[in-house]
């Protein structure tokens, strides 16, 4: 979503300038209209290039989904040669070899345990698809008490009433709260804000055992899954757990028979250095649902990826998972994510980010002493996240009236180079203003100079 609220329930005003031709698309979702935007018309390795002639360094990965970098014509060569090879077959009805071979190379590189997958069209419906299949799996075993969902605050998950309500960004859920879903929300693990651990001088993993308090108050029979993002991503910029929270989410759901989810959609496939950033944590999730880099914006594309107790009891009881988007396992998106596939692993992308990210966050560290107003630097691999401070002692966030990210990310175009942006004040005022970096995989050390450069300039300018 592109139009944040500075306060739950209040739109700030797009504000139209003078358009030079009336657009007749995405007029009502973007920050600007669209007559207002630039008209992105070719784009190669990390640049885009507008109908000017003016080039992007897409330093956001295009909102963190283009791994293998722009104008990679050798996937559309690939998908002219298959031709007619690759035809629409409904998934109900029909497997394709596009969806098995597809299949197959995606779990090769998934944690060990992870048995079968799902494939949708984008990251909502893969997590509208892991909740419905959470469900299911309770109700055929007979434990139809298990209803509910935990997730985090400070958490984005989809678009759709069902991932809104998983969701925690309370600016983006408070137009529709008459129809969220009643999912209970615990603290994420957010240290350089967190309410546990701030008098005991160090983390505690308190926000981890909240979740066996939550289970406990709510009654542990009736809790179906725990969602989680692996690296929260949009809503705080890079919040990356400590190496044994997922460990205790884990023994804690264990315990209790509860389902783990993990939400990879924009961490995983390669952007922390991994295939999949659980694997950090050497800890298994029940699912895993992905999207984004997947398909690298070659063609939409989600995915669930499934254990091997649920897949095994829906095969072994021979139940069926009633559910089916028309476009579940579209065969020339599974083709194309077969070609992403490849490059992939040809070139090394699943694991590139473990080295070039350290030439990123050493020259975010190295940006953190000489501005006063960054207070964090955080992330891994490719994921790079950064919060702005007014005080660093004090942690206290700019006011929001300041709009310090807008001009910050509208500063950052202008110099052409895209990153994302968060703004303070949309989880009940919890956190400052962030950024999100998610440059495509194959980005170089040069490139990132050029974006952090770029940040430096910018950020001397206002800040
Ligand atoms: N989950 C996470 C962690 C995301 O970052 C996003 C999108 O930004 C989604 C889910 C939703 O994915 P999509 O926009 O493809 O529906």
């Amino acid at each position: 979503p592109a139009g944040e609220p500075t306060k739950p329930h209040e739109t700030p005003p797009l504000t139209r300038h003078t358009p030079q031709q009336e657009s007749q698309v995405s007029s009502i979702f973007s920050r600007d209209y669209a007559s207002e935007l630039p008209t992105a018309v070719r784009g190669e390795g990390v640049y885009l290039y507008d109908a000017d002639g003016k080039a992007y360094l897409d330093g956001m990965g295009s909102a963190g989904v283009v791994g293998i970098g722009h104008g990679r014509t050798e996937i559309y060569q690939a998908l002219a040669a298959a031709g007619d090879k690759v035809p629409f077959a409904y998934s109900a009805q029909f497997t394709t070899p596009w969806q098995e071979e597809f299949g197959k190379s995606i779990l090769s590189v998934a944690p060990k345990g992870i048995e079968s997958v799902y494939f949708v069209s984008g990251g909502s419906e893969a997590n509208e698809t892991a909740l419905k299949l959470a469900r299911q799996y309770h109700l055929e075993r007979g434990d139809t008490q298990r209803q509910k969902i935990i997730s985090r605050w400070q958490s984005y998950h989809g678009v759709t009433i069902a991932t809104l309500s998983l969701s925690g960004r309370t600016s983006w859920r408070a137009p529709y709260t008459p129809y969220m879903l009643p999912v209970i929300h615990i603290a994420p693990p957010y240290e350089y804000r967190c309410a546990y651990c701030k008098d005991k001088g160090g983390c505690t993993l308190d926000c981890a055992d909240e979740l066996e308090r939550a289970i406990n108050l709510e009654g542990p029979e009736t809790v179906s899954a725990f969602f989680a993002e692996t690296i929260v991503g949009t809503t705080a910029s890079g919040l990356v757990p400590r190496p044994d929270y997922y460990k205790r989410i884990r023994e804690i759901c264990d315990r209790y028979g509860i389902l783990f989810v993990a939400d990879e959609v924009l961490a995983g496939y390669g952007r922390t250095g991994r295939p999949f950033a659980i694997q950090d944590w050497d800890v298994v999730p029940d699912m895993i649902t992905c999207g984004k880099a997947i398909g690298s914006g070659y063609a939409p594309l989600g995915a669930v990826l499934i254990n091997d107790k649920i897949t095994n009891f829906f095969r072994e009881s021979r139940k069926r998972f009633v559910h089916g988007f028309t476009y579940s396992g579209h065969p020339t998106s599974c083709f194309i994510g077969q070609q992403v596939f490849n490059i992939m692993s040809k070139e090394g992308l699943f694991t590139r980010a473990a080295e070039i990210g350290k030439h990123l966050h050493a020259r975010l560290n190295a940006l953190q002493q000489r501005h006063a107003c960054i207070g964090e630097v955080r992330g891994r691999g490719l994921y790079g996240g950064v919060e702005f401070v007014a005080d660093r002692a004090t942690r206290a966030p700019f006011p929001a009236e300041m709009n310090f990210t807008s001009r910050l990310v509208s500063g950052m175009k202008e110099r052409g180079v895209i990153i994302g942006g968060g703004v303070p004040g949309a989880n009940f005022g919890q956190g400052g203003d962030h950024i999100q970096i998610t440059p495509p995989f194959i980005v170089s050390e040069a490139e990132i100079d050029i974006l952090v450069d770029a940040l430096d300039d910018t950020i001397g300018a206002i800040a």
